[in-house]
């Protein structure tokens, strides 16, 4: 028999009413076997904001901001401090039906290795009395949309072999289908699930249209990564940037002819017209044809093809020069605790030849270095205040662990024994302080890694960032406790991924 999948929920809000009742649906609608291991609420409300009151939920839940940083980026912080093999991707605007939990772990129970995600099931309920709004519409589109985060679950090592969602996208646009792309680019399948979610439609206001074309830029990336086909290759039928070029020429040549009164600028202002009231036709035709909606579409209907071009134009901009990410300062300096975090316990060892280093720690390493992140381990050493190994083992032990990992800009060691009463020995903080002072960086601008309660508690009494990576012999109390008060990663590269991408 197969074992049942398990899996985190991770959910981006920008602090929507809804993120309350999807909470309580998934809590109501999980049962014991079904539900998941954790729900991560990712606050991605630009700081400084009062903390987001939660409902008291059977399922354990953490949240972790990310302020402000765009869905990408959130969903990013979320899922590299999931502990589980799948990651269930959740908007905080939708509804899950109610034997979703049951249905996602059927829907994952039968994939194979080869299938990277699945896709959930998106209903968009429209008014049954008259005829869908543009807005209505648009979300509408969402049901047939291919690979949207509002429902989608990915393995964890697909989300890792492509390094997860591309933050150029800090719009929730094009940022999922960019992911599928590059998960099914790495050989991966995605499959479609049965299970459901409802996304209320959109109630739309008289300019959301046109603010809505700031997508284009995400357009121009798109075709920068995936070349001119992208829109076939996410599934959606052509665009209409041709019919909006052609209207914003015909709009700017009039203008011109206008200004040097030329008569041939009638020509232009009548093809300006004719392509506007068609794109205007096709928006109203469908809809419901009050006075409200058939004005706010003639209006945006003139105004969408220039700010269309325009922000196509801005985005094509981007990508040629580059783009400017938004991202946060990295920590000053990351502390490593030593045993079972950069190299595998051996207790109290005394032999050089059998350090070896915990996997991923050579990169992590190297990549803090490289961004100028300065890096030190502080490790208790108990073994030579008990007699247990000389100092001069422990000397030569941590000579091999700087061939093999250094160099390190600081190492702070405890020798001393639980009862001898110092200040260094972790959870105290005396260690973390000493290294901070050494570096000449403040506590608080610092991060301590390490696999256990103790290294937890010494950065959090010293003011340091804390992030836990446990291993099998981590306790289960000291896991419950970071949940709750630090950072919890499953390995050291995606602990590094969140120490640099300011999750707190
Ligand atoms: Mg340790």
């Amino acid at each position: 028999m197969t074992e049942t999948p398990r899996y985190t929920v991770v959910i981006p809000t920008v602090g929507r009413e809804n993120l309350m009742s999807l909470l309580a649906r998934l809590d109501s609608a999980a049962q014991e076997t079904t539900r998941p291991a954790e729900i991560i609420v990712v606050d991605d409300r630009r700081a400084p904001q009062p903390p987001l009151v939660l409902p008291p939920l059977s399922v354990p839940i953490r949240v972790l901001r990310s302020g402000g940083r765009g869905p990408a980026a959130a969903r990013n912080i979320g899922w590299r401090s999931a502990m589980t093999e799948w990651i269930a991707f959740l908007d905080d605007d939708v509804l899950p039906s109610p034997t979703w939990p049951a249905d996602l772990v059927t829907d994952l129970g039968r994939l194979t290795t080869a299938e990277g995600a699945s896709q959930g099931r998106v209903e968009v309920p429209l008014p049954q009395d008259r005829r869908p709004t543009d807005a209505e519409r648009g979300t509408a589109g969402l049901a047939q949309a291919r690979w949207i985060t509002a429902d989608m679950s990915y393995r964890r090592t697909a989300l890792a072999a492509v390094g997860g969602f591309d933050e150029r996208f800090v719009r929730a646009f094009r940022e999922d289908a960019d992911l599928a792309l590059q998960v099914l680019e790495h050989g991966y399948r995605i499959s479609t699930g049965h299970r459901t979610v409802v996304h209320p439609p959109a109630g739309g206001t008289f300019f959301s249209s046109l603010r809505a074309q700031r997508g284009n830029q995400d357009n121009a990336l798109m075709r920068r990564k995936y070349g001119r086909k992208w829109r076939q290759r996410i599934g959606e039928g052509p665009g209409r940037m041709r019919q909006h070029s052609a209207a914003t020429i015909a709009a700017t040549t009039a203008l011109l002819l206008g200004l040097q009164r030329r008569p041939s600028a009638g020509i232009a202002a009548a093809g300006w017209a004719a392509l506007t009231a068609e794109f205007a036709w096709r928006r109203i035709a469908p809809g419901p044809r009050t006075a409200a909606e058939v004005s706010a579409m003639v209006v945006t209907s003139a105004l969408i093809p220039p700010a269309a071009c325009l922000h196509r134009l801005r985005g094509e901009w981007r990508a040629r020069r580059g783009w400017h990410l938004d991202t946060p300062e990295p920590p000053e300096a990351v502390l490593f605790d030593r045993d079972d975090t950069l190299i595998v316990d051996v207790p109290y060892n005394t032999d050089p030849a059998r350090v070896q280093p915990v996997s991923g720690s050579v990169e992590s390493l190297h990549r803090l270095r490289a961004l100028g992140c300065r890096v030190g381990v502080v490790s208790n050493q108990s073994g030579v205040g008990r007699g247990l190994i000389t100092a001069e083992q422990l000397a030569a032990v941590n000579s091999r662990v700087h061939e093999m990992l250094g160099p390190f800009d600081t190492w702070h060691m405890c020798v001393h024994g639980p009862s001898d009463g110092c200040d260094c020995r972790k959870p105290a903080p005396g260690m973390v302080r000493a290294a901070a002072a050494a570096l000449g960086v403040s506590p608080q601008r610092c991060v301590v890694i390490g696999d256990t309660g103790a290294d937890v508690c010494a950065a959090q009494a010293a003011g340091a960032r804390a992030i836990l990576v446990p291993t099998a012999r981590t306790l289960r109390e000291e896991v419950q406790h970071a949940r709750e008060t630090a950072l919890l990663a499953p390995d050291l590269v995606s602990a590094i991924e969140l120490a640099l991408a300011g999750a707190r």
